[in-house]
């Protein structure tokens, strides 16, 4: 297993971490497969989506936030409901095919950590699936 740590700046925050797990790829020498990538998180998530335009993960979080939305009302007392719920929407983990050392992705796909309460220190962990 290869972790990383990212960290945030925003409450709400997509952050692009395709070379850091194609880096993680490679300290796992990986070559032909299957990558996991997990989040030990409850208010953050990962999923896959467009890195050509940040239009569409700044899209993804409006969505997220009309759906979710921070002023509940909510049940959970430590204030945080929405992250949690969108860290459930956007899930904790991803397998994503490698082939010839490189992460298979689509051409317009980046693998984004989905921050949802953020500012704060976050991991990925990186396993052969
Ligand atoms: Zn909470």
């Amino acid at each position: 297993m290869h972790a990383f740590r990212v960290t945030t700046e925003r409450r709400t925050q997509f952050v692009d971490i395709t070379s850091r797990v194609q880096g993680a790829v490679e300290s796992l020498g990986l070559r032909e497969g299957v990558v996991h990538v997990f989040v030990p998180h409850t208010t953050a998530g990962v999923t896959i989506n467009e890195g050509a335009d940040p239009g569409v993960v700044a899209d993804l979080d409006a969505a997220l936030e009309r759906m979710v939305p921070w002023a509940g009302p909510w049940r959970h007392g430590e204030g945080n409901s929405a992250a949690h719920v969108k860290a459930s929407l956007m899930g904790a983990s991803l397998c994503v095919p490698v082939e010839g050392g490189r992460l298979r992705l689509g051409v317009w796909q980046a693998i984004y950590l989905c921050e949802f309460d953020g500012p704060r220190t976050r991991e990925v962990w990186v396993s052969k699936a």
